[in-house]
């Protein structure tokens, strides 16, 4: 028989219940109790959601973090938050985001406000972990009462509970020593607390347990590695049974390391790994589990259950008992419940699977294997229907679209002329003066055009109402640059919700969900479109507002677009065919977007790529494939237009000493990036690598409210000319003003306008 189970399950509920109740407690409108009771509530019904299950996931529930919540089982507090009053939880939101509740901080004096811990990206999702703090002084103690608690729940309820926790080599690995000491040496005094915990586990009479190694699909070298086998060894005399889990992608030279380890069964991600489930099979000991993780945990489309049947059926014969059903990672990374989507188009809907269905697709496979596919003939029947009918759709396929993609070649992307030769052409049409001044798109969205906004969609402000709210804001922003004296302008964004969703919801090929939320970190989710069908743009998508917005003004009005890469890295994609093929079809039609602003007389437009260093594969070995698409879509995107026409893209961070070459290979005249929290250090790049083109270092930090004094922006300015000729520096923020207040902006700006004539005045 085939056992079902499951690696996690989305926290945050399917109306979001957690993120609301934690904004509560945090404001100090709601007690840690009714906040504690909330998550109790939610566990029980995701629980009850996965009875079907034969082990169903305990301690997968977090207030904030998976992570963070290891790292308090471990007892690994930073220092800064140690010997503070109230309650463990309250400890854990000042690490999580450097305070907990407005009630918890009354002593505020020592606990009132710590820094927060530092926040990473999961592998390569966009959900966020804290990451953990070491120093060569790190000790680790357990503490097991929160998985004690909710094992005990899970119990009273009857769930077949399957202990979660992140395994110590992933630990160590996600974690930063913050004195540079060596992470490995904290090993033998991690192992212990893990021990322990197992040890409590098994006196609580759990069975199994899941300890998750995702970092087996990562490159280790020969230390990481030896890690997995001390690690294991240490642990193998416990009375536990453990299940090692990998995902997010292949093990390649980890797989033999991961089939040899003293362990109890193994976790495969079938999606990306397919071909090593067989291998896996061969290479385990007769006693170990196979866990294949057929059912994709980290999009939103259904399974062909009938292909999956084919490969799984031989693999249930040859294990029988050894074999276990999942899918292939937690479920954290896609929405709850289909069912809760009333307004999505019914063709679509019937092609998709949220966690709620994917599990249900689980119980079909295993009912299938075990007990015959006739048992499950009707799901069978309705899911071919279901796979075949979405394969065949006119809204998936459309020929024009396949047509022009089979028609790029590396002509598309390439300029009229290198950028030494227009970038005169560009001066001489645009006359700006050195360290010309500009921003990156977006002004205040304020409570005026939200408001605007949610009248227009619930019906009760027309179309040509909303447009004149939105004109209203252009043209305040536009007279706010005016008299602050920038030189380059922008419209604002006022009229975009969303960088990305504002051009899904007008692109071919897109869907929107409702409740489709996915935890990104804490509190926080998205809401990824669904890109489903070739992409092909019905008609213009900005030109109209930028058009306005250059109508209000002599001074160059700046044509804002999101690039293609980051609108894929930002979508649930489809699986029927490769990212790159999605990203081209975006490349296509985004460039009829850039030549049509420019033909109606746009000279210079941005296209932002803020997400294009979070599509970088997990693997090393991987990058160049990715980064060539990506860098020829953008290309393709970019660079149809004249000389004369200039430009700029965007990118959020600027760690890309690693990829600094294929950023210079996209050839935009100007780049603009975030730099000033790190005093200009992250420019160290440009000591090895001349980036030939314009470059805009971000002087103002626009995740705080702090206002950047003039002096301070002349000295980043300065320290920049030490590594870029002055010629080709640009002087403006770090990102998009949208979350700011104009109270903040207007003397920001001021401040860096002043700055940049300062500057002026030097080179001269
Ligand atoms: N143009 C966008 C804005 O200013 C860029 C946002 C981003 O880089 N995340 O809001
Ligand atoms: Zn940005």
């Amino acid at each position: 028989m085939v056992t079902t189970h499951n690696l996690g399950f989305p926290r945050i509920g399917a109306k979001r219940e957690l993120k609301f109740g934690l904004e509560r407690y945090w404001k100090g409108e709601s007690s840690r109790d009714e906040l504690k009771a909330l998550g109790a509530q939610l566990r029980e019904r995701h629980w009850n959601d996965q009875r079907e299950l034969d082990l169903a996931p305990v301690g997968d529930f977090a207030f904030y973090d998976q992570v963070l919540d290891m790292s308090f089982t471990l007892g690994n507090l930073p220092a800064r938050v140690q010997g503070f009053h109230g309650d463990t939880l309250d400890n854990y939101f000042r690490v999580a985001r450097g305070r907990s509740a407005q009630g918890a901080e009354e002593h505020a004096a020592c606990c009132g406000g710590v820094a927060a811990g530092e926040m990473t990206k999961w592998f390569d999702t966009n959900y966020h972990y804290i990451v953990p703090e070491f120093t060569a002084d790190t000790t680790f103690k357990l503490d097991p009462s929160r998985l004690v608690e909710q094992l005990a729940q899970a119990r009273a309820q009857g769930v077949k509970a399957k202990p979660v926790i992140v395994g110590p080599v992933t630990y160590l690995w996600l974690g930063k020593a913050k004195d540079e000491s060596d992470k490995l040496a904290l090993l033998p005094r991690i192992l212990p607390a893990y021990a322990a915990l197992l040890d409590t586990l098994a006196q609580q009479g759990v069975e199994w347990v899941q300890i998750d190694e995702p970092v087996l699909v990562t490159e280790l070298d020969a230390a990481w590695k030896q890690a997995f086998v001390t690690a294991y060894d240490a642990l193998k005399t416990r009375k536990v049974k453990l299940l090692l889990a990998t995902y997010f992608g292949q093990l390649l030279d980890n797989l033999d390391l991961a089939c040899a380890l003293p362990v109890d069964g193994l976790h495969i991600d079938a999606i990306n790994a397919r071909e090593e489930v067989a291998k896996a099979a061969q290479k385990l000991p007769a006693h170990s589990v196979l866990s294949v993780g057929a059912i994709n945990g980290r999009n939103i489309w259904k399974t062909d259950l009938n292909a999956a049947l084919e490969w799984l059926a031989p693999l249930a014969q040859q294990l029988g008992d050894r074999l276990w059903l999942a899918p292939s990672c937690s479920l954290l990374h896609v929405p709850v419940d289909l069912a809760s989507e009333e307004k999505l188009d019914a063709e679509i809907r019937s092609w998709l699977a949220f966690a709620l269905q994917k599990l249900a697709e689980l119980k079909v496979l295993a009912t299938a294997l075990n007990a015959g596919r006739d048992k499950v003939a009707d799901e069978l029947a309705a899911n071919a229907a279901a796979i075949a009918a979405r394969r065949n759709s006119p809204r998936v396929n459309n020929p024009a679209v396949k047509a022009a993609l089979a028609r790029i070649d590396a002509k598309l992307g390439n300029r009229q002329h290198a950028y030494a030769e227009r970038a005169p052409k560009q001066a001489a049409l645009l006359e700006l003066p050195a360290y010309p001044t500009t921003t990156i798109g977006s002004f205040p969205q304020t409570a005026e055009i939200r408001h605007a906004r949610s009248q227009f969609k619930s019906g009760a402000l027309d179309q040509t109402g909303y447009q004149d709210a939105m004109r209203q804001e252009i043209e305040r922003s536009v007279r706010e640059q005016e008299t602050l004296g920038l030189d380059v302008l922008v419209h604002g964004e006022a009229e975009r919700n969303d960088m990305v969703e504002y051009f899904g919801e007008q692109l071919d090929g897109y869907a929107f969900s409702q409740f489709g939320w996915v935890q990104s970190y804490g509190s926080r989710c998205v809401k990824p479109p669904i890109l489903f069908g070739d992409i092909s743009r019905p008609k213009a998508m900005t030109v109209e507002w930028i058009s306005y917005a250059q109508s209000l003004t002599n001074k160059p009005m700046k044509g804002m677009l999101t690039g293609p890469v980051t609108i894929l890295n930002w979508s649930f994609v489809r699986d029927d065919q490769p990212r790159s093929v999605s990203c081209y079809q975006l490349a296509l039609a985004i460039r009829e977007e850039v030549l049509d602003l420019e033909k109606a007389g746009v000279r210079v437009v941005q296209i932002d790529e803020a997400a294009l260093r979070e599509g970088l594969p997990l693997r090393r070995a991987q990058w160049g494939e990715y980064l060539r698409w990506a860098v020829e879509s953008f290309r393709i995107t970019a660079n149809g237009v004249q000389d004369e026409t200039q430009i700029h893209t965007h990118m959020c961070y600027s760690e890309f000493n690693d990829i600094i070459a294929s950023i210079a290979e996209m050839d935009a005249d100007v780049i603009t990036i975030e730099t000033s929290r790190s005093d200009m250090e992250l420019l160290d790049a440009f000591d090895d690598f001349r980036y030939p083109n314009e470059i805009g270092p971000g002087v103002y930090d626009i995740h705080s409210p702090n206002i950047p004094t003039q002096e301070h922006i002349v000295q980043l300015m300065q320290k920049a000319a030490e590594r870029i000729p002055a010629q080709r520096l640009w002087v403006n923020p770090d990102c998009g003003l949208k979350t700011r207040q104009w109270a903040e902006v207007i003397p920001a700006l001021r401040n860096m306008v002043a700055a940049a004539k300062t500057l002026r005045s030097q080179v001269q």
